[in-house]
């Protein structure tokens, strides 16, 4: 009875949340009106998977994180070790099993001012907590996604993984609006396609893996890091470069992959069909990926 009765006990608490080393409900926390993360949204976050109550590449996350807030001059609260525990010692009391991390650190309350604080008067606001998220489904029996061009108003710095998200949203719910469930970010001086609003882009042509390189148009996804060393696995070539809408669209196999969905197969472009769903190397990539996450989330 036990656990089944802790269970049932948790699911009635309401949400915990993790706010600068407390635990409390989430209805009660409070963040400041002048927060800079929701003025300027001034901030950086992390998306951490969590399978059966277990993080994935939690340790890649938490760097990418540091790199971030490096990159925007925030510092870490604590070491990334110390933030991993907390993480680790957290999830258990927020019973989500199959679900994700959400982790946001900001640069902390101050009178509303463009220009920074001086580093001894804000202390950053760091917050995480979990919520629950539908099993993602075996190999090759996911619903396809279907793809929308947009264009691609984001600022240049897309390698920091930061709040600021609007043009992501905005992007997301035109792709939406057109019926498809995500949006490819095209360039409209050069036609190539870099990313999408929440997932990277991989295309397969003549055997051979291509994604955009990561930098100003595109995040160091930590799936993209885990799809490469599949592909080393695999001994399937890899190649980072641009490529065009017409290259993309015309690719053997096309995926989009993100920490929530790993990854998923494109259908559709633009409300067109596209000849290959499930291809070869999408299906073996996946399989090494999910093998990589049972060796890793595995008790
Ligand atoms: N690009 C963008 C713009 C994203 O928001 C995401 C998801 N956070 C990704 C790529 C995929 O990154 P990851 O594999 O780390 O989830």
């Amino acid at each position: 009875m036990g656990n089944r009765q802790s269970a049932m006990d948790n699911r009635n608490m309401p949400s915990p949340l993790w706010l600068n080393g407390a635990v409390l409900p989430m209805s009660d926390a409070r963040i400041g009106i002048e927060d800079r993360g929701f003025q300027f949204a001034d901030g950086v976050y992390e998306v951490i998977r969590l399978y059966a109550g277990r993080p994935y590449t939690l340790s890649p996350h938490l760097h990418r994180l540091a790199r971030s807030a490096a990159d925007i001059g925030i510092p870490l609260p604590m070491p990334i070790d110390r933030l991993a525990q907390e993480i680790l010692a957290f999830i258990p009391k927020s019973d989500v099993g199959e679900g994700m991390i959400y982790l946001q650190l900001t640069r902390g309350v101050a009178p509303r001012n463009h220009v920074f604080p001086p580093a001894a008067e804000i202390r950053p606001t760091l917050l995480f907590y979990a919520r629950p998220l539908p099993p993602i489904p075996p190999v090759g029996q996911g619903t396809p996604v279907k793809l929308s061009t947009q264009p691609d108003d984001r600022w240049r710095r897309c390698w920091i993984k930061s709040t600021a998200l609007l043009a992501n949203v905005l992007a997301k719910n035109a792709a939406v609006e057109s019926g498809a469930d995500e949006a490819v970010f095209l360039d409209p001086l050069d036609n190539t396609v870099s990313e999408c609003s929440a997932s990277n882009l991989f295309a397969v042509i003549d055997g051979v893996l291509i994604t955009h390189p990561v930098g100003p148009k595109v995040l160091p996804g930590i799936t993209r890091e885990e799809i490469f060393a599949a592909a080393a696995v695999l001994d399937i070539k890899t190649v980072e470069r641009p490529l065009t809408l017409d290259q993309a669209q015309a690719a053997d196999e096309l995926f989009i992959s993100s920490t929530t969905r790993e990854i998923a197969t494109v259908s559709h472009w633009d409300n067109s069909p596209l000849p290959t769903v499930h291809g070869p190397l999408t299906t073996a990539l996946h399989a090494n990926l999910k093998e990589r996450v049972r060796r890793d989330t595995e008790r």
